[in-house]
């Protein structure tokens, strides 16, 4: 059994990045800008956003947080990405996830400029991904993609579960595995909440790819021996050991699921980390995108 190390992979391709950003600018060229639109204090979101800005400083990028309170309206909001939109400082943006109710989630993604969307959230990003042409794809799956490509476990012919059909995870994770993509080929099973006889698909994965939100929701019997597994999931449950108050809890059963695997992702220090380090990637791809364009 091998661990697939998210830490150690993520920090391999940040210096990859901060080498190229080191290039461009040596060159005359100037460093990505990332801009982030954070609204209310959400304890979850204001952590990730932080890190995000962590990252850009990691890698060299500019970043920007932009704050506005829980009580921001739409009209404020999407001012915003207008702005944002229309800014050739800024080569990428996101705004964290989840909004205020009172917020039109749908209609803030779809305001973002494709070319600038590093989340690659936007339908038009994510039917690029389903023709085979995906530039600017969501983090997370490019990053299961890409600790595949740096661990050289071959996709080609193999039967990928997916269990898990979100817009961030699971649909875009089931589209690079299946497409015509580096680390594609795949033959895929997406199951999700009214799948039939779950254990007897999973049973069947050479690469299993678990983003349910279900704390040890896969369990040994669920897993062919040899496999490859790929745990999403992140959970806080309560932990009074823990200064805290919590501990995060992958979707898979590790300690009983991990003896039969040939890899298998740790959660935490598994896919997590991949996922800043994949929207600096995007950030990077963006500009050049633009660059190219003109
Ligand atoms: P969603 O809640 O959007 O989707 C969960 C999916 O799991 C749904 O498709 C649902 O099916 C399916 N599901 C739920 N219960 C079952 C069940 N009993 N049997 C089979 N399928 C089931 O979650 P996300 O995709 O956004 O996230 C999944 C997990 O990944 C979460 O723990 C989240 O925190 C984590 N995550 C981690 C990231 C990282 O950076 N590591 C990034 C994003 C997410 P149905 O569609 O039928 O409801």
């Amino acid at each position: 059994m091998k661990i697939l190390d998210g830490k150690a992979t993520s920090a391999a391709l940040k210096a990859d990045i901060r080498a190229e950003v080191e290039a461009i600018v040596a060159a005359g060229g100037r460093a990505p800008h990332l801009a982030a639109i954070l609204v209310g204090d959400n304890g979850a979101s204001v952590t990730y956003v932080n890190n995000k800005v962590k990252s850009c400083h990691e890698v060299g990028f500019k970043s920007s947080l932009i704050k506005f309170p829980e009580s921001v309206t739409e009209e404020e909001l999407l001012a915003k990405i207008t702005e944002l939109n229309a800014d050739p400082t800024i080569d990428g943006f996101i705004v964290q996830l989840p909004l205020p109710r009172h917020i039109n989630e749908q209609l803030i993604t779809e305001s973002i400029a494709p070319e600038k969307d590093v989340d690659g959230f936007h339908p038009v990003n994510m039917g690029a991904l389903a023709l085979g042409q995906g530039q600017l794809v969501p983090a997370t799956p490019a990053g299961i993609i890409e600790m595949l490509e740096r661990y050289d476990i071959p996709t080609e012919g193999r039967h990928a579960v997916v269990v898990g059909r979100s817009n961030i995870v699971g649909i875009p994770v089931s589209l690079l595995l299946s497409g015509k993509y580096k680390k594609g080929n795949c033959t895929v099973t997406i199951c999700h909440s009214k799948t039939q006889n779950l254990p007897e698909i999973t049973r069947q994965a050479d690469i299993l790819v678990a983003a349910i939100g279900v704390p040890h929701f896969i369990t040994a019997d669920m897993v062919k021996e040899g496999a490859t597994v790929i745990d999403v999931g992140i959970t806080r449950v309560a932990d009074e050991s823990k200064k805290c108050g919590f501990s995060i809890k992958g979707d898979v059963d590790y300690d009983a699921v991990a003896p039969k695997c040939e890899y298998i992702t740790p959660v935490p220090g598994g896919v997590g980390p991949m996922t800043i380090a994949m929207l600096m990637k995007n950030t990077l791809t963006a500009m050049k995108i633009r660059q190219d364009k003109k």
